[in-house]
């Protein structure tokens, strides 16, 4: 996609968010747009970057690390968010990046540990969220609501990890109303656990279809793709 789309594309979807942040009286500064970047290229995360968008993310290891180095020859340094499913065996790649600055998916007790176990060889904390599978999807990773609190209680034990909030990745619908139900059950988790457990800050919930009723719902973190980038090309 050209700069100028992208431009266009990022300034819409910039202010839906203002607007929908307004609905929920709160700020645009208060809410994150990631921009989900996985099928683009390295020249499209550059011009987004140069734009103002803050952080990108992706869902395989081997495609990040590829464009981080093309991006790193050029000088530019992405704060990127891991959102997909990873594999125990591709958590030492992503801890010996730096500049990975948050794993949002951390689905199970197993890899917990690991990414723990990672994180401190390489002397870093590392901010993450635990993904919940709020619609109890059996097609998505997740920790069920119910488990919820004993998973953070058994994982808080570990150093290396920030727990920061939560994610969910919901099926998609195109009930609005449906939709909103599993935010509002997320956000009540969210505070439920905020208030008994740690306090957290992040709540990662809202894509391209649905972003604006997630923040308006409470989201701290949009992740966008298709939005921004245009449908997919894989
Ligand atoms: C692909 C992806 C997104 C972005 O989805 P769009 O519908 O393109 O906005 C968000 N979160 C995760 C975890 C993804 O894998």
């Amino acid at each position: 996609m050209n700069e100028e789309n992208l431009r266009a594309n990022y300034q819409k979807i910039d202010e839906k968010i203002r607007k929908a942040a307004e609905r929920s009286g709160r700020k645009r500064e208060d809410i994150k747009l990631l921009a989900v970047s996985k099928t683009q290229s390295s020249a499209e995360i550059k011009a987004l970057k140069e734009l103002g968008v803050c952080c990108f993310g992706e869902n395989r290891v081997q495609e990040l690390e590829e464009k981080d180095a093309e991006l790193k020859s050029e000088d530019i340094v992405i704060d990127w968010h891991f959102v997909g499913h990873l594999q125990r065996n591709k958590v030492k790649y992503l801890m010996r990046m730096e500049n990975c600055k948050m794993i949002e998916s951390v689905d199970s007790f197993r890899l917990a540990k690991e990414v723990n176990k990672r994180a401190r060889k390489n002397d870093r904390i590392i901010p993450v969220l635990i993904q919940i599978n709020i619609a109890e999807d059996d097609n998505k990773y997740g920790i069920k609501a119910e488990n919820a609190e004993d998973f953070f209680k058994k994982i808080i034990k570990f150093k290396n990890l920030e727990i920061k909030g939560l994610m969910t990745i919901l099926p998609y619908l195109d009930d609005e109303e449906t939709l909103r139900k599993y935010f509002k059950e997320l956000k009540n988790l969210f505070d439920y656990l905020s208030e008994n457990i740690k306090v957290l800050t992040e709540l990662s919930m809202g894509m391209t279809n649905d972003y604006q009723i997630a923040i308006e719902e409470g989201a701290t973190i949009v992740r966008i793709g298709r939005a921004l980038f245009g449908e997919r090309e894989y």
